[in-house]
């Protein structure tokens, strides 16, 4: 295995990352999370954006401009033989002697790790998966904005290490205000009376990629679609749950703490033209993947 480090490809047992790494030391850093499908880099144009504006919002710099930081991707993707494939780019501050003046880094660190893509169980997708509302609260705009995807991600693991003590798959936060914000990892959906809800970005949440697109092809089916505040009541009250990212896309939920749900058409409809777009995606984009880059 392959592991894109700083300046190239490094063999995985020799990508190491210094332990005075403030992404090490401070969790201070953001990361991307991408999903290839026939060699083709999902809505990547989306995600580099949504890294460079993580990187700004914490006053980092992203090394390379996006047509470089393509190439290292293919070229990782190349080295590891991998067409259907998990990508993580993660920029962290870099190396620097401990204290938390950024300034003390001069280089960040840049990694992209390619792993080949491993599908979630079927019967995820067939019978939907629990999830619980947590205790622990979603971190408030003004403290770590939802909206850098941070390395930092000790509020979603506490949120995740209580789904766990419950045995479910994913846990949503509510914000400080108690309303529902998002998963650990997805944003969440719900469908009741003909309206499909899911939490306003205002709410302090990542504005999923997968999100945007499930509100476009909602918005392109008549599908009235309703981004707000909602309580967990209203998620308990619902029809139909489901939560999106990059790599689940579109799943369904078949309980809410107590409550359950039917895997129902609305989330079964939004499932199947998610994933037409991704066929007609890759398929517009033959030409432009790795063959572009030089690499095939
Ligand atoms: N919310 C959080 C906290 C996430 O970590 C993620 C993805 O990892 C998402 C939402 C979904 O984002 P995307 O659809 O861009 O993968």
């Amino acid at each position: 295995m392959y592991v894109y480090l700083n300046k190239g490809l490094v063999r995985g047992s020799e990508a190491a990352v210094s332990v005075f790494d403030h992404g090490f030391l401070y969790g201070d850093g953001v990361y991307e999370t991408m999903r290839v499908y026939d060699d083709v880099v999902f809505m990547v144009d989306e995600h580099l954006a949504r890294l460079y504006r993580s990187a700004s919002m914490i006053g980092l710099t992203v090394p390379l401009d996006n047509d470089g930081i393509k190439s290292s991707i293919y070229e990782t993707l190349e080295a590891n033989s991998l067409r259907n494939a998990y990508v993580r780019l993660t920029l962290s501050r870099g190396y620097g002697p401990p204290g938390l003046d950024p300034d003390l880094c001069n280089e960040p660190t840049f990694v992209i790790i390619a792993e080949q893509m491993r599908n979630y169980p079927r019967e995820f997708y067939e019978d939907g998966i629990r999830i619980i509302i947590a205790t622990t609260r979603r971190n408030p705009v003004g403290a770590i904005n939802p909206q850098i995807k941070s390395l930092n991600f000790l509020n979603n693991i506490l949120a995740k290490i209580e789904a766990k003590r419950e045995g479910a798959y994913e846990a949503v936060m509510l914000n400080v205000s108690g309303h529902i914000a998002e998963g650990t990892v997805s944003n969440v959906f719900f469908f009741r009376d003909n309206v499909l809800y899911t939490p306003s970005v205002a709410c302090g949440i990542l504005d999923g990629i997968t999100r945007g697109l499930v509100l476009d092809i909602a918005e392109r089916e008549g599908i009235a679609v309703q981004e707000g505040e909602f309580t967990p009541d209203d998620i308990y009250g619902a029809s139909e749950v489901f939560v999106t990212n990059t790599t689940m896309e579109v799943m369904p939920v078949s309980g809410v703490d107590d409550v359950k749900y039917k895997v129902g058409d609305m989330g079964k409809l939004l499932r199947s033209i998610y994933r037409k777009e991704v066929v007609s995606y890759v398929k517009n984009a033959a030409g432009r993947g790795p063959a572009l880059w030089g690499y095939e």
